[in-house]
């Protein structure tokens, strides 16, 4: 069967540690986009499908939450897990108040990080496809068929 890559975008200031991460995440089948700051990540969803935001919470300029509150007001549907340093867990525990999926503590094991984004994924998928069904059951409706 032929795998269907995760679309993933990656924002987080540390270039190294998205590069890094891109790479992992490119060898086991997914579509990385990277981005390095706030601003990057609002230009590439307006442009772009994408499945899951890993989101860095401390960056410059705009900080995750800023972001997060950004990405959930216009692209609800794309599942969002926040990045976190030990000082700003409890940030992503806000974050995930305010819509984020879940959060991974840095420095992300890579397992664990993959399993998260899959799980979110896995949500997205399954609440778009309730949407398709409740599209559907509508257009019958208005049409006189039974639903
Ligand atoms: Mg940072």
């Amino acid at each position: 069967m032929v795998k269907i890559p995760m679309k993933i975008l990656l924002v987080d200031d540390e270039k190294d540690f998205v590069e890094m991460l891109s790479l992992r995440l490119g060898e086991t089948g997914e579509k990385v986009t990277p981005a390095y700051n706030g601003k990057e990540c609002i230009d590439i969803l307006e442009k772009n499908p994408v499945d899951v935001v890993i989101l860095d919470i401390k960056m410059p300029g705009m900080d995750g939450i800023e972001v997060l509150k950004e990405i959930k007001k216009r692209f609800p549907l794309v599942e969002v897990i926040m990045l976190t340093g030990h000082g700003t867990a409890e940030t992503a525990v806000q974050g995930m108040k305010l819509g984020a999926f879940d959060y991974l503590l840095k420095p992300a094991d890579f397992d664990d990080l993959r399993l998260k984004a899959e799980t979110a994924w896995k949500r997205k998928e399954e609440h778009e496809d309730r949407i398709r069904k409740a599209e559907a059951k509508l257009l019958m409706r208005k049409s006189g068929g039974i639903a």
